[in-house]
């Protein structure tokens, strides 16, 4: 049994909000990742399974490893396609914004949507939503936004309205916002919500193996090297930190999403329990943070790098050099774990053998 975990009256005015709009526009975080997009494009499905236009504007492009997702290739990148994407916002009777929790992660989207007086609907499982939303659907113990985009269509009874493209979009969000069913799924009522997708005949398989298990020579490379020779292991702190700069990322001909489970790697270590990533973007130095155990990452992320997420998963954004972010990370560690002292444990680079 799913039980109804959304307040009845938030489901009657959500449902009142649909049944008045016809243009229905529907956004998502920056960087948008299996979480974002599979909760987007399954709820713009099923809006469109209702007769609504229903259309999907993110801030920027999505990974290309993201591809595969159904209806991906419909959405509206306002980085790419400005023009469209103010008009589809502009026009739009009602705004979803799903699986962020303040505006500044929608970048300059956030600046066309403040002034509007659409009415915002928020399905988020993101901590301490702004309250700049006129209906919010919060929920920071779901395992994803799209577990919590499946728990609307149960309570509103549009089940019947997703399909095996909407569950597959949903099935992305599921497995990847948990790591592969890892962490952030202990309820069992996911499975059940699991089971109801699997019976929409999903290729699961050929899902699992694009979301989670696809990556370019390059990317494979790329991941490799920061392994063996990037990662910096810090025992007494349980912590691990890999930074990549710009120059190595371009010599692995890096692309976005390149790096998307490098940081999770570390944690295969029995003594490393949280874990940081670096990499010099254009304009500035983004981070991510996971972590394991009741360890918050997210805790971190806020207070140091102008970021947050959840407790095992977070990020942020430090503008500065990479050097400047670095200091950071040894200021945290100095103020996290005072009483230790900050011994690195670098991979050994071993000689090369002459062959013969
Ligand atoms: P990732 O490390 O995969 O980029 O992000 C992991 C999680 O951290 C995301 O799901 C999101 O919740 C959070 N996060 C990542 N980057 C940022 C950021 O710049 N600001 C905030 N507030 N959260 C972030
Ligand atoms: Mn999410």
């Amino acid at each position: 049994m799913i039980s109804p975990i959304i307040n009845d009256t938030l489901i009657e005015r959500l449902r009142t909000l649909i049944n008045t709009s016809q243009r229905i526009a529907i956004t998502c975080h920056k960087s948008p990742d299996g979480d974002a997009l599979g909760s987007s494009l399954a709820l713009c499905h099923v809006l469109r399974r209702l007769g609504k236009e229903a259309v999907v504007v993110t801030p920027d492009m999505a990974p290309k490893a993201l591809d595969f997702i159904p209806g991906l290739r419909d959405i509206v990148v306002f980085t790419k396609h400005e023009l469209r994407a103010r008009h589809v916002l502009n026009e739009a009777q009602l705004i979803f914004c799903l699986d962020f929790n303040s505006l500044h992660r929608i970048d300059r989207l956030g600046a066309l949507i403040e002034p509007l007086k659409t009415k915002r609907v928020l399905i988020d499982h993101h901590l301490d939503p702004e309250d700049i939303f006129d209906l919010a659907i919060s929920h920071p113990e779901a395992s994803s936004t799209c577990e919590l985009v499946f728990r609307v269509f149960m309570q509103m009874g549009l089940l019947r309205f997703m399909d095996r493209h909407a569950a597959s979009c949903l099935y992305v969000g599921l497995l990847t916002d948990t790591g592969g069913f890892a962490y952030s799924c202990d309820n069992p009522e996911f499975y059940e919500i699991l089971a109801s997708i699997l019976r929409r005949r999903i290729n699961r398989i050929e899902l699992y193996n694009k979301a989670m298990n696809t990556f370019s020579a390059d990317s494979l490379r790329l991941q490799g090297y920061a392994i063996n020779e990037k990662m910096q292991l810090f025992p007494q702190q349980g912590a691990s930190l890999i930074v990549l700069s710009k120059e190595e990322l371009e010599r692995f001909n890096y692309n976005r999403g390149d790096t998307e489970t490098l940081v999770n790697k570390p944690l295969a270590i029995p003594e490393i329990y949280w874990s940081v990533f670096m990499r010099e973007d254009a304009d500035k130095i983004k981070i991510s943070c996971r972590s394991q155990g009741d360890f918050s990452v997210s805790d971190i992320c806020s207070r140091y790098f102008n970021g947050g997420g959840h407790e095992n998963a977070a990020g942020g954004d430090f503008e500065g050099t990479l050097d400047e972010a670095v200091d950071l990370f040894y200021q945290v560690l100095a103020d996290l774990f005072p009483d230790t002292e900050v011994t690195r444990e670098q991979p050994e680079k071993e000689e090369q053998q002459p062959t013969s």
